[in-house]
């Protein structure tokens, strides 16, 4: 789960990192209200999870109250589409209005799981601003790594060591340590997935300050975390997620055409990848789980046929948990129910096959059967209705 800049700015100030100080809006008269207690010039930040804001418009240094106004009215309501969103964007509802900052560097800190290491580890890089992916794909020399121990946790060493390779010095090199305790203690204690700053600025007068702030959360343990989980911001999400999520159902849309309902996170992502192999493109990411009944099957018909773009739907079941049987059911269920008229292209295997089989032939239903994964991916792929020239 991702929390908003501002929240995550909250939890870092806690925690002893500095940031500027700022306040919330979500009309235009809150930001200049805002702008007036801190003190022109300001800097009026959208809120949306996503980063690149800066590149789109969605940050702007305001030297007048005027200015303010026009772009907190020209910003909310609106959706933002940034290089990290996709082409709808995200709604901006609210801005974080701040005290401009006066910045000598901007340097790169973040904080992520390593699967490989299993640890925590830090990333961090004197080239800050621009987007970690680029610079570890054109300067991957400038970034410096370092694994924190969960034994020990952060040892202040590690942070004198990394403030050293980041070329700090003086009192620089202690305030990093405390931007590196404060990071570390929010990762650790409130079970984030990534913390980062990006950038941490070096300021005209040499102190260190957090511009930007980034937080995400492992969604299965916010039932441990009540004050994180009180951050989440559903306007920022999908509806079709959650609608989803109500049923069982774990679904993420995509960009192309091809509705998927599959079972298993693992047939879920190769099967995408076949249907990309045979020259089509997913519309959505969908997985039924376990022991799915012909009402959830139902469920994920609804929610896939959500996406105006699909042209046609895919079934693909390799049934172990699963009764083949139970999913042919849902699918004639579907097909009646929503009044289906696009393909619909069946492939079942597994637990109850031949019932499962029967039950799609004697539905009497124009219904594509498909032997294999890669069969069911091309047939898929060659069943969409062709688009007029
Ligand atoms: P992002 O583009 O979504 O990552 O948003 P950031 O918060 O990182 O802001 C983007 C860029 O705006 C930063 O890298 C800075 O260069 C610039 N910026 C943000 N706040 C200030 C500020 O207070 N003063 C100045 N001079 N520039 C700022
Ligand atoms: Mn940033």
């Amino acid at each position: 789960m991702d929390i908003h800049e501002h929240q995550a700015k909250d939890i870092l100030k806690r925690l002893n990192v500095p940031v500027p100080g700022g306040g919330i809006a979500f009309a235009p008269e809150q930001a200049m209200h805002e702008a007036r207690k801190l003190g022109l010039p300001v800097v009026v930040k959208a809120q949306v999870h996503a980063g690149g804001r800066g590149a789109a418009g969605g940050v702007k240094l305001c030297k007048t109250e005027a200015e303010v106004n026009a772009f907190a009215l020209s910003l909310l309501g609106r959706n933002l589409v940034t290089k990290q969103t996709d082409a709808t964007g995200k709604p901006v509802h609210r801005l974080l209005v701040e005290q401009a900052t006066d910045i000598g560097q901007e340097l790169y800190l973040g904080l992520v799981l390593d699967r490989k290491s299993e640890r925590i580890m830090i990333v961090a890089s004197r080239e800050g601003g621009v987007e970690i992916e680029d610079l570890a794909e054109e300067q991957p020399d400038a970034l410096v790594r370092m694994v924190i121990d969960p034994a020990t946790g952060l040892v202040p060493f590690q942070s004198r060591e990394l403030a050293f390779k980041l070329g700090l010095s003086g009192t620089q090199v202690a305030q990093f340590g405390t931007v590196m305790q404060g990071c570390y203690r929010a990762f650790r204690d409130l079970d984030a997935t990534m913390v980062e700053i990006n950038p941490l600025v070096i300021t005209g007068a040499g102190d260190l300050i957090a511009l930007d702030a980034k937080m995400s959360f492992d969604t299965n343990a916010l039932f441990r975390r009540p004050e994180v989980a009180a951050l989440r911001d559903p306007g920022q999400e999908d509806p079709r997620e959650d609608a989803a999520a109500e049923h069982g159902l774990s679904y993420v849309g995509l960009d192309g055409d091809i509705g998927c309902i599959i079972n298993g996170a693992g047939l879920a992502m190769a099967t995408m990848d076949m249907i990309q192999l045979a020259g089509g493109e997913p519309a959505n990411f969908l997985d039924i789980g376990g022991g799915a009944s012909p009402e959830r099957v139902v469920a994920a018909f609804r929610t896939v046929l959500t996406d105006p773009k699909v042209s046609v739907v895919l079934v693909n079941i390799f049934a172990g948990i699963n009764r083949c049987d139970w999913v042919a059911a849902g699918v004639v269920q579907a097909y009646r129910e929503l009044d289906l008229s696009l393909p619909v292209v069946v492939r079942l295997s597994g637990t109850n096959v031949e019932a499962g089989r029967r039950i799609i032939e004697d539905s009497g239903l124009p219904l594509i059967s498909a032997e294999t994964l890669a069969d069911a991916a091309s047939t898929a792929v060659n069943a969409r209705p062709r688009m007029a020239a």
